[in-house]
């Protein structure tokens, strides 16, 4: 994990603004937003892949959604809509390999994505 990215935001070893942290979870905006509000929600333990969940990591993962929807009402999108997704593996779309859901809103999507 030592040269994870997102291990690095959670150790502060880049400079990120965090936008919720508690002892589990760190939460980010986007740096390359799709939509106008993007944050990312991670688990501060490292799983590459959601495959690596176990079920010992049910809490956690139930944490990162319920966290994804508080967010998203203080983020002011809960009302008219948001998007949550976790991409997993190449065909999946997960470019960086630290678990990550993502929150996106402000804006309409299209289904099924691309
Ligand atoms: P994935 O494609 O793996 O589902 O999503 C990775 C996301 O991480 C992308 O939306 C990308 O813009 C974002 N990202 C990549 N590097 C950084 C970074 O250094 N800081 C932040 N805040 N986001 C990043
Ligand atoms: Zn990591």
């Amino acid at each position: 994990m030592g040269d994870c990215l997102f291990c690095k935001i959670v150790k502060k070893e880049i400079e990120t603004e965090i936008i919720f942290e508690n002892k589990n979870i760190v939460a980010f905006r986007d740096i390359n937003p799709q939509a106008p509000v993007h944050i990312l929600l991670i688990p501060k333990i490292h799983f590459s892949t959601l495959n690596d969940l176990t079920s010992g990591d049910i809490k956690l993962a139930g944490s990162l959604i319920y966290t994804a929807a508080k967010l998203a009402k203080t983020e002011g999108i809960a009302d008219q809509g948001y998007r949550t997704g976790f991409n997993c593996n190449k065909w999946g779309g997960q470019t960086v390999y630290h678990i990550h859901l993502h929150l996106l809103g402000g804006r309409k999507f299209g289904w099924p994505p691309g």
